[in-house]
């Protein structure tokens, strides 16, 4: 059985539209949706990202969370048929606020699996605001709790086979440890790209400010060079079938250009239980 992916819907966040795209409409909101993805059809249900523990903890970055009743994690899984401890693994694009506000809803026999580089970045003070205190302590805990915690080296290692089709690979962009996930689809290969890219539009298909060719533009929220970001997004262009940011609509790429959009709920090998698949050019 091919793997599909799921999205789940953790609630929406109000931001400064220039932490998202640099430079962009700086003073003015933007409301952006926090997404999950659930991996079905291998040996065990993996899921990538957990969104934000509350409204409350967004309030410490100046932001405003969007958290419902249905956006709750439980909720979410169950629309699939899943329930937390039924979650083999737990995998984190990296660690902050909006990506890893959850894993204390899981059993310590859900493993979570976080590149060591990001929970080293975490706890280092850099963008100290952006990794809170709960979730990361939290971590620790199972750090010291067996099988509740595994850490990969993907920048020595390469890319890493977690289940057959799933494979993580160092994303070299938005924080020190931030990790990639592909999964190969019946419909070729999605890549999970966490924040590596925030806005599809105004990066890629129309770089905010840009004017010469096959450029792409930075976010406003990076902790490594622009020079390595704006690599990593060509890397995702030239690679993957379909990239799945976790702020944006999923986009369909072929040969480094967005092809297609998806409508807000997801593509060829993304499904959502009541919506079709409606797919519009870029
Ligand atoms: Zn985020």
């Amino acid at each position: 059985m091919a793997l599909e992916i799921r999205i789940l819907d953790y609630g929406d966040i109000e931001l400064e539209s220039s932490f998202l795209v640099l430079g962009r409409d700086c003073g003015r909101t933007r409301r952006v949706p926090t997404y999950g993805f659930l991996i079905l059809g291998g040996a065990y249900p993996v899921l990538v990202d957990t969104g934000y523990r509350d409204n409350a903890i967004m309030e410490t970055l100046g932001m405003r969370g969007l958290q419902f009743h249905e956006n709750m994690i439980e909720r979410q899984l169950a629309k699939h048929g899943v329930k937390p401890r039924d979650v083999r693994y737990i995998v984190h694009t990296h660690l902050h606020i909006d990506h890893a506000g959850k894993d204390d809803h899981f059993p310590m026999t859900t493993t979570v699996v976080v590149n060591r580089r990001e929970l080293e970045y975490s706890v280092s003070g850099l963008m100290h605001p952006q990794y809170p205190k709960p979730d990361i302590i939290h971590l620790i805990e199972r750090l010291h709790t067996p099988q509740a915690l595994r850490l990969e080296d993907l920048e020595l290692s390469g890319p890493i086979e977690l289940i057959p089709g799933v494979v993580l690979e160092a994303a070299y962009a938005h924080t020190e440890g931030s990790l990639n996930v592909h999964v190969e689809t019946a419909e070729g290969r999605a890549t999970i790209c966490g924040d590596v890219i925030y806005d599809i539009q105004d990066q890629v298909v129309e770089p905010f400010r840009i004017a010469f060719a096959d450029e792409v533009q930075v976010t406003g929220n990076h902790a490594g060079s622009k020079r390595a970001e704006k690599a990593a997004i060509k890397k995702l262009l030239n690679g993957s079938d379909f990239l799945l940011p976790v702020h944006d609509k999923p986009a369909k790429v072929h040969r480094g250009q967005v092809v297609g959009r998806l409508e807000w709920e997801v593509p060829g090998p993304v499904s959502h239980s009541v919506h079709r698949r409606a797919w519009f050019p870029a």
